[in-house]
C-alpha cells in the first residue's frame, strides 16, 4: 500500500479563472477525487485598495509598468494563511532559482505550496524578504505573469505524488531522473512509413533492452544535454 499525502496548493493570483485549468484533466481530476491532492485559488483583487481595489502602482524612480504592492500581497498571505503553516511560499519570478526535477520531487513529497502569481512589472521587492518568499523561475524566459509558471510547477509536483500515475514505476524511467533524458519509445505500427522499430525492441529480452535504453539515454543526453552530465551530484 503507498503511502497518501494529501498535498494542498494555494494560489494567489489576479487571475482565478484560469484554474484548475490543466489540473482538473486525466490523472489529476482522478487524484483530486480521491483526495490525493486539492487546490484553492486567492483572488488578489479581493484585498485591493479603495473602491477601484487597486493592487498595484507606479514603480518608484520611475520607469514603465507598475508593480504589485507590498501590502496589498502581504494582506492577501496573511489572511488567506494560517500561522502555523508550514508550506513553502513560492514568488513566481524569471529572478528566481530555476525550478527542476528534483525540486518537484521535494515538494511532491511537502504538505503542499503557496503559489504567488504576479503580474505587471513584478512585486515590491520588500515582501520577499518580509513574507520569506522563495523566487523560483521556470526557464530563462519572460512570461505575462506567473500563473502558467505556477500551473507548469504544479503538474510537476502533483504527478510524483504517490497514486497520482497510473504506475509509479511511469516516473522512475524519465527524463531528468537520474540526470539523463529518455531513451526513444515505439509503438504499433511496426513499420511507420518505411521506419522500423529497432529489433531490439521486439525480440523480448529484457536484459537487452534495458541495457539498449540505457546507452541511447547516455546518447542523447551526451548530445543535447551535456550539462546534465556534468551537473551529476
Ligand atoms: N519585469 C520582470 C518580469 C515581469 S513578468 C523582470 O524583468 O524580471 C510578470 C510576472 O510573470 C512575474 O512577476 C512573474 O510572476 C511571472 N513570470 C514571468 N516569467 C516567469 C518565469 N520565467 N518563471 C516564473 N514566473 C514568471
Amino acid at each position: 500500500m503507498v503511502k497518501r499525502n494529501n498535498f494542498h496548493a494555494s494560489i494567489i493570483t489576479l487571475f482565478p479563472e484560469l484554474f484548475p485549468g490543466t489540473l482538473d484533466v486525466s490523472i489529476f481530476k482522478r487524484a483530486q477525487k480521491e483526495g490525493l491532492f486539492s487546490l484553492e485559488t486567492i483572488n488578489l483583487r479581493q484585498f485591493g485598495l479603495g473602491k477601484q481595489k487597486m493592487v498595484d502602482d507606479t514603480p518608484a524612480g520611475g520607469g514603465s509598468g507598475m508593480v504589485l504592492r507590498a501590502d496589498v500581497l502581504a494582506n492577501a498571505i496573511d489572511q488567506s494563511t494560517k500561522d502555523n503553516d508550514k508550506r513553502r511560499r513560492i514568488l513566481l519570478s524569471p529572478r528566481g532559482k530555476k525550478f527542476t526535477q528534483k525540486m518537484a520531487h521535494e515538494l511532491s513529497k511537502s504538505e503542499g505550496v503557496i503559489l504567488i502569481c504576479a503580474r505587471f512589472e513584478g512585486v515590491d521587492e520588500r515582501i520577499i524578504k518580509k513574507r520569506n518568499l522563495e523566487e523560483i523561475s521556470i526557464g530563462d524566459y519572460v512570461l505575462a505573469g506567473g500563473e502558467v509558471a505556477a500551473m507548469a510547477m504544479l503538474e510537476a509536483i502533483v504527478r510524483l505524488i504517490p497514486g497520482v500515475l497510473g504506475s509509479d514505476l511511469s516516473a522512475i524511467n524519465e527524463s531528468f531522473e537520474n540526470n539523463l533524458l529518455e531513451y526513444p519509445q515505439y509503438t504499433r505500427p511496426q513499420i511507420f512509413e518505411g521506419q522500423k522499430i529497432p529489433n531490439v525492441l521486439l525480440e523480448g529480452n529484457h536484459q537487452k533492452i534495458e541495457k539498449w535504453r540505457n546507452e541511447q539515454s547516455k546518447k542523447l543526453t551526451l548530445s543535447r544535454r551535456p550539462d546534465l552530465i556534468a551537473n551529476k551530484e
